[in-house]
């Protein structure tokens, strides 16, 4: 096992003859602590599998440098990485057994047939492949191929971590939601370094203890899922997490405080200095409230949800979603409404304010 840091790691794919080359990844700079269950979260094509392929060795960065444990593998091929990774689709050898499938990579390693045995049936009866053993990988579905590929990226006991690429994506839903609960128990048995991409919050959110958030090839913010929730870093990081996502406003700042519409917003701490840039507000749906006094809002839609309600308000041209639970009234007329000071946040080019200016 190890802890895996990257340093300065930039990529950029080679591009089309004639054309600059643009950056798959911008400046990374991020540990992978040892034994530690991380998702890798963002949209389809922000860079998570060139990230996962550079960790394994798939792939040489353009820039910088990979270390594990503090020595350098940058150049390493995946071989001499002990990386075990699992793909979006199912990798499997058709004409061989699940069995031999499973053994496949523990027999690479000369390990002894008795303990291969013992391994392949722990982790089939893992994944609920133990009656399929004996069959040919080709007879069986896409999910059952799919359990075969995660079988053998979790069979080796000797790797430093192992990469799933968004493994459930062939998977049906139901059984999404058993595997993913069984690869956070394997994690908490074996405690070997996991890490987990997907585009999908909820999976993120249940897997990881760490979600590192990604967006068009930058970590944008590193954290707990309340982390997460409470303090976005980034505007994308409140959008792209929370349903609906944290509103962000465009705003003004008047004496420290920020200023939308017309309407000067309370803040946990007042803003000290100049900022340039684009200025924005964010405020959760969870955190906007009625109340008598404060931004006048025009009710357009009211969801019910069954536990909470969101609604739909807009002020001037500005869309605002809110939640509220389900046994609360919406005012009949003159809607107002209020964020909550203590998660009323200013982002400036869409980084959050207070920590660079606040005290
Ligand atoms: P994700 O896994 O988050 O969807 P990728 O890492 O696959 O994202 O892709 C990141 C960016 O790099 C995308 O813009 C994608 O088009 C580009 N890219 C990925 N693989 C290649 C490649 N082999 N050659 C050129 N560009 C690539
Ligand atoms: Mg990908």
């Amino acid at each position: 096992m190890a802890r895996i840091r990257f340093r300065d790691v930039r990529h950029a794919y080679p591009p089309p003859k004639g054309q600059e080359p643009v950056y798959a990844l911008n400046e990374i700079n991020q540990v992978w602590e040892d034994g530690g269950a991380y998702a890798l979260l963002g949209p389809s094509g922000c860079g998570k599998t060139t990230l996962l392929n550079i960790i394994s060795g798939l792939l040489t960065p353009s820039e910088g440098e990979i270390l594990f444990d503090g020595k350098e593998v940058t150049d390493l091929p995946t071989s001499a990485r002990q990386i075990a990774q699992v793909f979006q689709f199912p990798v499997v050898y058709d004409t061989m057994s699940v069995f031999d499938n499973l053994a496949f990579p523990l027999r690479n390693r000369g390990m002894d047939e008795k303990l291969v045995q013992q391994r392949v049936e722990q982790i089939a009866e893992m994944l609920d492949l133990t009656d399929n053993l004996k069959k040919r990988a080709s007879g069986l579905t896409a999910d059952g191929k799919q359990k075969i590929s995660l079988g053998r990226g979790l069979v080796r006991s000797d790797v430093n971590a192992i990469l799933f690429d968004e493994p459930l994506t062939v998977i049906d839903p139901h059984l999404k939601w058993q595997l993913r609960s069984k690869l956070k128990e394997l994690h908490q048995q074996v405690g070997v370094t996991m890490i987990y991409v997907t585009h999908d919050q909820v999976e993120a959110l249940t897997f990881a203890e760490k979600v590192v958030v990604m967006y068009e090839g930058t970590v944008v913010q590193v954290g707990t899922p309340v982390e997460l929730f409470n303090h976005p870093r980034h505007t994308f990081v409140g959008y792209f997490i929370g349903s609906p996502g944290m509103n962000v406003l465009p705003c003004s700042i008047d004496g420290g405080q920020p200023v939308f519409g017309k309407n000067l917003l309370n803040i946990e701490s007042r803003i000290k200095g100049q900022l340039q840039g684009k200025l924005e507000v964010g405020i959760r749906p969870e955190f906007v409230e009625f109340a008598d006094d404060g931004i006048p809002v025009r009710i357009e839609k009211v969801e019910d949800l069954g536990r909470y309600q969101v609604l739909t308000l807009t002020h001037e041209a500005e869309i605002i979603k809110m939640v509220m639970a389900e046994d609360q009234t919406v005012p009949s007329e003159n809607p107002k409404i209020q964020f909550d000071p203590h998660h009323t946040k200013v982002y400036c080019d869409d980084w959050v304010v207070e920590e660079a200016v606040n005290e």
